[in-house]
């Protein structure tokens, strides 16, 4: 588990399907992998609980 504090596209890899996709590290809505439908990310208090594997932050 990886906590991002700011608002910043990420690169994250599913852990199930290894899908990789790029989501907003401050999304206020649950990010759902768009293979296999995991949950990649929710929202915690403004900031995004990532429950994939972070590959890279994208400035
Ligand atoms: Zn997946």
């Amino acid at each position: 588990m990886e906590k991002v504090t700011k608002s910043k596209f990420i690169k994250v890899r599913c852990s199930k399907c290894k899908n990789e996709q790029i989501i907003f590290g401050n999304a206020s809505n649950v990010v759902l992998c768009l293979v296999c439908a995991k949950e990649l990310a929710h929202p915690t208090g403004g900031k995004s609980k990532i429950s994939g594997r972070v590959l890279e932050v994208l400035e």
